[in-house]
């Protein structure tokens, strides 16, 4: 989102009578978009990350930890170097739910430069020191997931009491008041509000409690007949949470609905390794992350939808909130794992189909516009079509996806994009920068070997619910695809060719550039990717010995996209894996355990960071940048293997253990508070805590003189994030 644009929302009586009209209008602003930008090729690698934070109040006299209603007046400040130098600045900072929440971004994406992994957590340190400055001594930006005590009394400072009976409430919460929820922008207001009428009662939040040998039942506020469950009941206990997210340009659309689908599967693998959120207004709760939380919180679905009452005034059953993960597969190799029935209105699907967009994403636009628009302001009612694009954006960025496929903004230099939104935000920048880093490496091998995770969308579903669990890191198994031998020795062959191909290139000139995917089986005929369409030499030539580059890849020169054009039948899609006979599909998919997946497990799946490491080993990677990837990755392995553990678990062991808990599942005001100082030391790296982080874990990152001048130079041509 961008600094978001002021506005008048309109009353949802106002804004339900225009759904029509959004979703008519959106379609044909897709559509339009489509044509304009469908051909665009050769953007270079791109990729920057969002973090959310609670800003956190200390009464270190009465030890009590609240959150401090302080998002707005930061806001202004933190944005005041951006109005000031918009294209200077390091960071960028955006309102998020919470009145006690912020979003922090890079001032500009990092690059294809293998450099740049040494920039992302200082610049999450600068962040994080940024909005320090402007805070009391008692204050503290944090980088939770959830705020333990969310909801519970008192909880919010200044204080606010929760009005349930007042009709001009928008949330209308028994225990979330509306003062939580930012008030520098009427979206958010807006969307709560409508979202609650839209739906016809407040949402329900279910979770079970973590029942322990004194917990008492039922639990205060629990349904009716339901005495195990914590409820929560408005939008602010999920949107009040905060995520770490992930967006990457890709080379052209192919190549981004291809990451969309080969990220789409491990996005509950990634659930799982970043668990933080155990505890829910107050309680020691069962489930481990935010994800079903903030699902329900915006499930704005009736009762006929969610299949509780005949349909009468509502087309269709809809089996998920907006607010969840993906229901189909984008590529032509994903189609046939799309084993899930999509629900859309054939018209509009039809129009697509009509306007020119192929099966696969027609059927995706489509499903997407099943919703209606929950937020809509009176300038923005009207628009031009083959311009603007809000009435798209309004359906699209109110669906909100573990994966979300970004059409590249009107009138901008950016690309096709897809983010990467399932993981849960860390205690630390080390912890999160390594999650970053971690993924966009993945991004690489999987377009360098040409990795296949598709897995069918209903194997993903279950997985996202199995992700959930308590200590499902280290105790669960999940869906995963076996790695079929032609994929291991075409890792083993492009490693070999690329390591060749690096030696050849460091006799001429010490350049190794990142480029895995032209080594593999179809070298040919494949578009460079990063840049070379533009014609500009220069452009293409890493600058320094030693600078490795990291290039959008070969196979995905646009020109095998939208081979099933028009047709609305079910096992369309080329499946492009041709490796895979339907014999070997049966066995295709086995349950591992993050362990095996990460680590590796015989004969059934060389390992994620494995895999990653034989992708650095072809490449010339400095010792700086190798020293930073490696501390990355070894500290993921040991999350894996559960050496160390998640967030979540040490949460929970810290209550458990602390003196004040009385086996009744409550997160009392003090262990809320001694929990919260503990982040806090470890945050700012005074506390040591070998369990989460390790023994001798200290970042080798430094903020200065990683990038030669020269290279910084290429850098600042591309747009890219170069430190100074
Ligand atoms: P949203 O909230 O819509 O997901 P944001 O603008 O908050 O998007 O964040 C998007 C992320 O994408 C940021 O980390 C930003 O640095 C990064 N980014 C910006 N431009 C590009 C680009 N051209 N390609 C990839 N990532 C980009
Ligand atoms: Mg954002
Ligand atoms: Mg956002
Ligand atoms: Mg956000
Ligand atoms: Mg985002």
């Amino acid at each position: 989102m961008g600094l978001l644009s002021e506005g008048s929302p309109l009353s949802w009586e106002e804004t339900e009578v225009l759904a029509d009209h959004v979703r008519e209008h959106g379609v044909n602003q897709f559509i339009n978009l489509y044509h304009r930008l469908k051909d665009r090729q050769g953007d270079i690698l791109k990729w920057g990350d969002e973090v959310e934070y609670i800003i956190v109040k200390f009464d270190d006299e009465d030890k009590v930890a609240r959150v401090a209603l302080r998002a707005e007046d930061l806001l202004a400040k933190l944005n005041e170097k951006e109005l000031a130098d918009p294209k200077g600045v390091k960071s960028l900072w955006r309102p998020e739910y919470g009145a006690y929440m912020i979003e922090g971004t890079p001032g500009k994406p990092f690059g294809g430069l293998m450099a740049h992994f040494n920039l992302v957590e200082a610049n999450m340190r600068y962040r994080r020191e940024e909005v320090t400055e402007l805070l009391g001594k008692d204050e503290c930006v944090m980088s939770i997931t959830n705020f333990p005590r969310l909801g519970a009394p008192n909880f919010t400072y200044p204080l606010a009491q929760p009005r349930p009976e007042d009709p001009l409430s928008s949330a209308r919460s028994l225990y979330f008041p509306d003062e939580a929820i930012f008030p520098g922008h009427p979206r958010f207001k807006t969307l709560t509000r409508n979202i609650r009428k839209r739906r016809g009662e407040k949402v329900s939040i279910k979770l079970k409690v973590f029942k322990d040998a004194k917990t008492k039942l039922p639990v205060e506020g629990a349904p009716p007949g339901e005495p195990d469950v914590v409820l929560l009941d408005a939008m602010g206990f999920g949107m009040g949470c905060c995520c770490l997210q992930l967006t990457f340009q890709a080379c052209n659309i192919t190549e981004a609905r291809r990451l969309y689908d080969q990220l789409a599967p491990l996005c509950p693998i990634m659930l799982a390794l970043t668990a933080a959120s155990p505890i829910y207004r107050g309680y020691l709760t069962e489930s481990d992350c935010r994800w079903n939380v903030i699902s329900s919180s915006v499930d704005c679905r009736t009762e006929e939808e969610r299949g509780l009452a005949p349909l009468n005034k509502q087309k269709f059953r809809i089996a998920k909130s907006r607010y969840d993960s993906i229901d189909s597969y984008l590529s032509p190799e994903g189609a046939k794992y799309n084993d899930v029935p999509l629900t859309y209105d054939e018209s509009v699907y039809q129009r697509l189909v009509e306007g020119g967009i192929d099966h696969l994403l027609a059927q995706h636009v489509a499903h997407l516009f099943i919703r209606d628009t929950v937020s809509l302001f009176s300038e923005k009612v009207h628009q031009n079509d083959n311009e603007d694009t809000d009435h798209f954006e309004n359906i699209q960025s109110t669906n909100w996806q573990t994966m979300r496929f970004k059409p590249p903004p009107p009138n901008s230099s950016i690309g096709w994009r897809v983010e990467f939104r399932p993981c849960e935000a860390q205690i630390s920048d080390f912890e999160n920068a390594a999650i970053v880093c971690f993924v966009v490496l993945l991004t690489r091998v999987i377009l360098s070997y040409q990795l296949n995770f598709l897995t069918p969308i209903s194997k993903v579903d279950e997985n996202m619910q199995t992700a959930q669990k308590r200590d499902a890191c280290r105790k669960e198994k999940f869906w995963f695809r076996k790695s079929s031998k032609t994929t291991e020795q075409r890792a083993a062959k492009a490693q070999a060719q690329a390591q060749a191909q690096a030696q050849a290139q460091a006799k001429t000139n010490g350049k190794a550039t990142l480029n895995g995917g032209s080594v593999a089986e179809n070298g040919n005929g494949l578009a460079d990717c990063n840049g070379s369409e533009n014609g500009d030499q220069e452009e293409q030539q890493p600058l320094t010995n030693g600078s490795a580059k990291m290039n959008g890849h070969g196979n995905t020169n646009g020109t095998s996209n939208g081979t099933t054009n028009g047709t609305n039948g079910s096992s369309n899609g080329a499946d492009s894996d041709h490796t895979d006979t339907d014999d070997e599909e049966n066995e295709l998919f086995q349950l591992l355990s993050i362990n095996e997946i990460f680590n590796g497990k015989p004969n059934v799946f060389p390992g994620l960071v494995p895999l990653i490491r034989s992708y650095l080993q072809s490449m010339e990677v400095d010792t700086d940048t190798h020293c930073t990837i490696e501390q990355y990755l070894r500290f993921i392995q040991k999350r894996a293997a559960g050496e160390l553990i998640t967030t979540a678990t040490w949460m929970r062991e810290q209550v458990l253990s602390h003196p004040d808990y009385k086996q009744d599942s409550v997160v009392s005001e003090r262990i809320n508070y001694d929990l919260l100082k503990r982040i806090q030391g470890i945050q700012e790296g005074k506390q040591v805590e070998p369990a989460l982080l390790g023994q001798g874990y200290h970042s080798k990152t430094k903020t200065k003189d990683f990038i030669p001048p020269a290279l910084q130079k290429q850098l600042a041509k591309n747009g890219c994030c170069e430190e100074k």
